[in-house]
């Protein structure tokens, strides 16, 4: 872990000075009020992101704020989750992939049940709703493995491993620009070790994604988002 964000907050350096000068360039050629609404549209995802490199930094929090522009906030029990600081005090590298085993409602219901014990950041909808339950700043208990729960953002998604019908093309592609935007805010490699399933988790129990997940094709949908999402950013 130590080597990765070693090389990666370099990257992410880069990326964000990038991002600031061409806010800053909008802002002369534009002028002052344009700028003003691009800034604000930019900050929801990025510009408020800079200060969580700071460390010692306790992170301001806003009831009900998301960390993903696409999605909507849904509170899951605080018996589900520990505050935390991340990436700060724990370095986020990696992203679980769960399914549910049941209905979205019926996930959303017993993440918010405190004897639940378990939670995760995310859940994505058949159609492709995505829900934001935990902020990526907290430990989610959903990978059943302290060190995997620390190091990771987990996302649920609505249906059974034996059903493969419940993986839609709206799920997947929501998903996948869900993952991608994640990896790239923590500079986590596109690959099959950091994007991982529930089921590869050391310790776990627990089958899920499934045989039925099609990992092939939701990595080239989160190559793919990723890819356009740093171009857009670029031009
Ligand atoms: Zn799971």
């Amino acid at each position: 872990m130590g080597t990765r964000r070693a090389s990666g907050d370099g990257a992410s350096r880069s990326r964000g000075k990038d991002g600031d000068r061409r806010v800053g360039r909008r802002a002369l050629l534009i002028g002052t009020a344009v700028a003003a609404v691009g800034t604000a549209v930019v900050a929801r995802d990025e510009l408020t992101r800079a200060w969580w490199r700071v460390p010692g930094v306790t992170k301001p929090r806003k009831e009900g704020e998301v960390d993903y522009a696409g999605a909507r906030w849904v509170a899951a029990s605080d018996a589900n989750w520990r505050l935390a600081d991340r990436p700060d005090d724990f370095g986020i590298d990696m992203v679980v992939i769960h399914v549910t085993q049941g209905s979205f409602a019926s996930a959303v219901r017993v993440f918010q049940d405190p004897k639940h014990g378990a939670a995760s950041h995310y859940i994505v909808r058949k159609d492709g709703h995505v829900t934001q339950m935990i902020r990526e700043l907290d430990v989610a208990y959903h990978a059943g493995n302290r060190d995997y729960n620390e190091r990771s953002v987990g996302i649920e998604h609505e249906g059974f491993v034996d059903r493969p019908q419940d993986f839609t093309d709206e799920m997947y592609e929501a998903s996948a620009r869900l993952t991608a935007r994640i990896c790239a805010r923590y500079d986590i490699p596109l690959d099959r070790e950091h994007i991982i399933g529930h089921v590869e988790v050391p310790g776990t129990d627990h089958t899920d994604p499934g045989e039925h997940w099609d990992w092939d094709r939701y990595m080239k949908l989160v190559r793919a988002a990723a890819a356009k999402g740093s171009g857009a950013a670029t031009t």
